[in-house]
């Protein structure tokens, strides 16, 4: 398991793919609740992909940079790449045993699972 991160939680961007599935909307689901629960802040991808200059310039203060893509696709991890940031925890969700489809059913517990995986990498 990685070391406990000792960063402030605003120092702690997620970034979910959101995607136009299931599985991209409970990225997006999850990283609500992480950032309800104050483990890190949400913030907004689709600025970071239109490299917005205050969305880029807000994410350089970040120290763990999370990403939650839904499928192998990979959309957020490419976006943040591409705007020239490291990724440092990266959680996908088919790799956690849910099955990617279009019906955007999913169940509390499946929130549950990607919250859990992306504490376990931050060290919680
Ligand atoms: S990673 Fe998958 S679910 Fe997320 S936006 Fe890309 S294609 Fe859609």
């Amino acid at each position: 398991m990685a070391e406990k991160c000792t960063c402030d939680p605003a120092e702690i961007m997620i970034f979910p793919c959101a995607g136009g599935s299931n599985v991209g909307q409970l990225a997006n689901q999850a990283a609500v609740k992480l950032d309800q629960e104050g483990v890190g802040k949400l913030f907004c991808l689709a600025g970071l992909g239109g490299h917005v200059q205050s969305i880029v310039e807000s994410t350089k203060v970040a120290k763990r940079i999370v990403v939650i893509d839904g499928c192998p696709i990979a959309c957020a991890k490419a976006t943040v790449e591409h705007a020239g940031f490291p990724v440092t925890d990266y959680v996908m969700v088919t790799k956690l045993g849910v099955k990617k489809h279009h019906d955007f059913v999913w169940t509390d517990e499946e929130i549950e699972r990607v919250v859990k995986a992306v504490k376990e990498s931050l060290g919680y």
